[in-house]
């Protein structure tokens, strides 16, 4: 069985977009529309000897349940079967309190996390990485997943950690 990284956070901080550049498909939907994604979906990362499956964990958001309900659905998920999670956050909106909400669920899950900070593209990345730490979560990994900037050395990440 290979490793299995899911991809969690909020709608909108770039989780298809980090899927498909990964798995280089276009499987996973990417939209501005946030949550569209509907159902979870796996991919094959080809890192040589040592692949992984990716799962993008979006999904459908109701409105009445409200975002933190969302948010924690697509935690469970991951939780039961992740050797590893990617927990992304968007850099250009900073950390909102469902970033908070996700975290506080991570601490406790007892797995390996990699907190990744997405969309540095284009702004000072190290100022705005800095700020993430404050998620207890460890050393943010800033990325630009539409570019495809630094994803090899979040990928080098998890080899220390499974
Ligand atoms: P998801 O809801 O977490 O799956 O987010 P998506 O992957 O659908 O992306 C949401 C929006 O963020 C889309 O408009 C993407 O093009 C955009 N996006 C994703 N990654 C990046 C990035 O690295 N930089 C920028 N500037 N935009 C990004
Ligand atoms: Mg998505």
């Amino acid at each position: 069985m290979l490793p299995v990284i899911a991809l969690v956070g909020r709608p909108n901080v770039g989780k298809s977009t980090l899927f498909n550049y990964l798995t280089r498909s276009r499987e996973a939907l990417v939209a501005d529309y946030p949550g569209l994604t509907r159902d979870r979906q796996y991919g094959r990362v080809q890192r040589g000897e040592r692949d992984c499956l990716v799962v993008d964990t979006g999904g459908i958001t109701d409105d009445q349940e409200g975002i933190d309900v969302f948010a924690k659905k697509q935690v469970e998920i991951a939780l039961q079967e992740a050797d590893v999670v990617f927990f992304m956050v968007d850099a250009r909106d900073g950390i909102n309190a469902s970033d908070e909400a996700i975290a506080d669920m991570l601490r406790k899950l007892g797995k390996p996390i990699v907190l990744v900070v997405n969309k540095v593209d284009g702004i000072d990345s190290n100022t705005v990485t800095h700020d993430f730490f404050s998620l207890a979560l460890g050393e943010p990994v800033p990325i630009a997943a539409s570019h495809g900037r630094n994803v090899h050395e979040l990928l080098d990440r998890i080899d220390d950690l499974i």
